[in-house]
């Protein structure tokens, strides 16, 4: 899921403007999931753990809605295996204010009880036995419920014309069906049948298998096979207008992408939409081939702002690309494998955020950098906060852009850099094939057992520091160079006092006049003090310059040595009042520039680079004042300081 600010854009880059083609399209700022945050701060909504003694087969679900009313009336059929013994009473999560009319087992009315912790609770004739697969059907009607997800069930208008869709996570299935409303039975399968006014077009997972005339209304029926949670269950209702993309599989065979897009917006949106095609392509190439292929990918417009990933048809408000890849990128990371608490809410939103980076790097290769700079400034704008989500009845807490999607998204591209690119998405790839998993939910350490046994690293200190403990370092590194010699103390502090040492192999970039290296040391400690071999003088270190890491701050700090190089320059006269000449002395032709500094450490004097390498220089130094100066002279394999007076 994900949630847009409507402001407009100011800057857009002219591949971006090309791909994109709406200047008024919502663009993504994290102050939408801060506001989100201040709207839902006091919302509490926990799992109820009534429905845990039943495995959740199947359901029939029947639904009449009409977009110009806020009123559904449903029939959801479940088939269920008992899985307790004792299973005399079966309970579904509803909320309190939608009535239920009747429940039949079989042919038989039963009795039952609307709790007020939104509870059906359904007295079954007999006690059914363990391990039999069996069924009810539960007949309702209402008002459904806004308050426990985004606007779970919404009734609106575009342009004029009623809508009518659905938004469940996290907790807002039971808004408006009764349902099992946890994370860790998915449903196996589902037929979704709704009638509606015969204007309107109903959107929703699966593939469509009818839509048929029924006197001023028309009936659409979509299958799933597939299995999913209760809260990736959607259906959006309006007058569409319906087209396809169709994305090139490796097997030769066609992936078909379903759009339903308000009519006003048509011509756009086919501009727009064939975007998906090297988005999916570009997955497949990553991880696993798209995992509903047997079924569809589609899109459908809606009015929240922002989109949401229902399987096999994400609901969009628009077709930009980083929202397109948002959403698709969830059907992997959130759809395919789910997430089994929503303390674990990272393994969807984490997965969809860098997902959408990727693409970034790949298509978009010139704003890479920056869509990192952007995640790490956001990230560290406050010193605390874990990627693990440590109160999962406060939505805005679940939902929060700085850790579940920011840091969730850091947290994997530090990730990608201890492992190594092939390594990290081999693992990726197992993760989403593992039987255990797929169709199904994970947990964060079942990531991290993928991630170590294609690595054979241990990450239990990583996922300590990165997951479930809080903030960020700094930096602090101190170089010198001597001779071939670079000599680099790196230290560190932190930004919460939960981690006391971020262990991290670091990237320093070693810069000289027209040439660099970068070094990667594995840093174990603060204070930690490196040093390595580097054949030029170096004017200047970066660290971390492609923003492998999550940190801020960081300070560079050259200490200068005079030791080094002695014997390797000849510096006449001395003292000297109007030239000064430098000779390269055991390598001839090794000078390359070299600088005067004051007593004060001021640089007074920089010659210019000498590309082709000198045996002999000279300055003028008529202007500079009386008093003893430091030649800092770097040479093809290092700096020499020496010291001279002008008098
Ligand atoms: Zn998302």
């Amino acid at each position: 899921m994900k949630k847009y600010f409507l402001i407009l854009v100011l800057f857009i880059s002219f591949l971006k403007l090309l791909a994109q083609s709406n200047l008024n399209e919502p663009i993504e700022t994290d102050i939408s999931i801060i506001e989100q945050k201040a709207h839902h701060a006091k919302l509490k909504a926990l799992l109820s753990g009534a429905t845990d003694n039943y495995d959740v087969k199947y359901h029939r679900c029947e639904w009449i809605v009409d977009p110009t009313t806020t009123i559904i009336y449903g029939k959801i059929t479940t088939y269920f295996i008992p899985i307790r013994t004792n299973f005399n009473q079966i309970e579904f999560d509803l909320i309190a204010t939608l009535g239920v009319d009747s429940v039949k087992y079989h042919s038989t009315n039963l009795t039952y009880n609307q709790l007020s912790t939104n509870i059906v609770q359904i007295n079954l004739p007999y006690t059914l036995p363990i391990n039999k697969l069996d069924s009810v059907t539960i007949c309702y009607h209402g008002i459904p419920d806004e308050g426990n997800g985004f606007g779970s069930f919404k009734q609106s208008q575009h342009n004029g014309t009623p809508i009518i869709w659905t938004l469940s996570e996290p907790y807002g299935a039971r808004d408006w069906w009764p349902c099992k409303q946890s994370l860790t039975d998915k449903i196996d399968s589902l037929d979704i049948i709704v009638t509606t006014p015969q204007i309107n077009k109903v959107a929703s997972n699966g593939l469509l298998i009818s839509e048929t005339q029924a006197g001023v209304n028309k009936i659409y029926h979509w299958k799933t096979k597939y299995p999913i949670a209760a809260y990736l269950v959607a259906i959006a209702v309006t007058n569409y207008s319906i087209y396809s993309d169709y994305v090139p599989l490796t097997n030769g065979n066609s992936l078909q992408v379903l759009n339903y897009v308000y009519p006003e917006t048509d011509s756009l949106s086919k501009f727009q939409t064939p975007g998906i095609i090297n988005i999916i392509k570009f997955y497949d190439s990553l991880t696993i081939d798209y995992p509903f292929a047997l079924e569809k990918y589609g899109h459908a417009q809606f009015g929240w702002g922002g989109g949401m990933e229902h399987q096999t048809m994400s609901f969009v408000s628009g077709f930009s690309h980083p929202l397109m890849a948002h959403e698709c990128a969830h059907q992997w990371f959130g759809d395919h494998i789910t997430c089994g608490s929503w303390q674990d809410i990272w393994l969807n939103e984490g997965f969809a955020t860098y997902f959408e980076g990727l693409t970034e790097e790949r298509f978009f290769p010139s704003s890479w950098y920056q869509w990192k700079l952007s995640k790490v400034n956001q990230i560290t704008s406050l010193p605390d906060g874990s990627v693990a989500c440590t109160d999962t009845s406060d939505v805005g807490k679940i939902f929060s852009g700085r850790l579940s999607y920011n840091k969730g998204a850091y947290l994997l591209h530090m990730l990608r850099w201890k492992l190594g690119d092939s390594l990290f998405f081999l693992a990726l790839k197992n993760y989403l094939n593992d039987p255990h998993l797929a169709n199904n939910y994970a947990r964060t350490p079942d990531l991290k057992a993928h991630l170590e046994a294609v690595s054979g690293q241990n990450l239990s200190i990583f996922f300590n520091q990165w997951f479930y403990n809080q903030g960020y370092p700094s930096y602090q590194l101190f170089w010198s160079q001597n001779e071939h010699t670079i000599s680099v103390t790196a230290n560190q502090t932190q930004s919460h006092p939960s981690v006391s040492f971020y262990e991290m192999p670091i990237p320093i970039k070693f810069i000289g006049q027209y040439r660099d290296t970068t070094l990667i040391f594995n840093h174990q400690f603060s204070g930690q003090t490196f040093t390595a071999t580097v054949n030029f003088p170096i004017v200047n270190i970066k660290f971390d310059p492609e923003l492998h890491l999550l940190s801020t701050q960081n300070t560079i700090t050259e200490i200068l040595s005079y030791s080094s190089f002695e014997n390797q320059t000849s510096v006449y006269p001395n003292p000297a009042n109007s030239s000064l000449t430098i000779i390269s002395l055991n390598n001839s032709n090794a000078l390359e520039s070299f600088e005067i500094i004051d007593a004060l450490g001021r640089e007074v004097y920089k010659s210019g680079v000498y590309k082709g390498l000198q045996k002999e220089v000279s300055a003028d130094i008529r202007t500079l004042p009386k008093g003893t100066y430091t030649l800092k002279i770097a040479l093809k394999f290092g700096y020499n300081y020496r010291s001279f007076v002008k008098d």
